[in-house]
């Protein structure tokens, strides 16, 4: 099985853990936007409604990351972190400091 020797795999683990860390703050913070008070207005409603749209995406785009920095961290844990899922190549190490949790290689990703 190839190994990844180029990551600094205590330096990924940082940036993943500090990036869950912000991630669940933001999480949270939208949903205590979420949680508010509702007017009683209806052209209110009606923007706020859509305000609830905009912050229900924002979650759903932050529980989406939170569950790939897990996948990218048991990845690590089961050493096949920064090998492609697909072709079982190096990753460029380049494109994980980009973004640490890529699974695939520039090539596969492409495809
Ligand atoms: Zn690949």
């Amino acid at each position: 099985m190839l190994i990844n020797t180029s990551i600094d795999i205590k330096n990924v683990v940082e940036t993943l853990n500090a990036l869950h860390y912000e991630l669940n703050n933001r999480l949270a913070g939208i949903q205590n936007d979420l949680s508010r008070g509702r007017s009683q207005d209806s052209q209110e409603q009606a923007q706020e409604t859509e305000n609830d749209e905009v912050l229900h995406a924002l979650a759903a785009d932050a529980r989406k990351e939170l569950i790939e920095i897990d996948n990218a961290l048991s990845r690590i844990r089961n050493g096949t972190y920064g090998v492609c899922a697909t072709c079982g190549d190096i990753i460029n190490p380049e494109r994980l400091a980009a973004y640490p949790m890529a699974v695939r290689c520039m090539d596969c990703t492409e495809k």
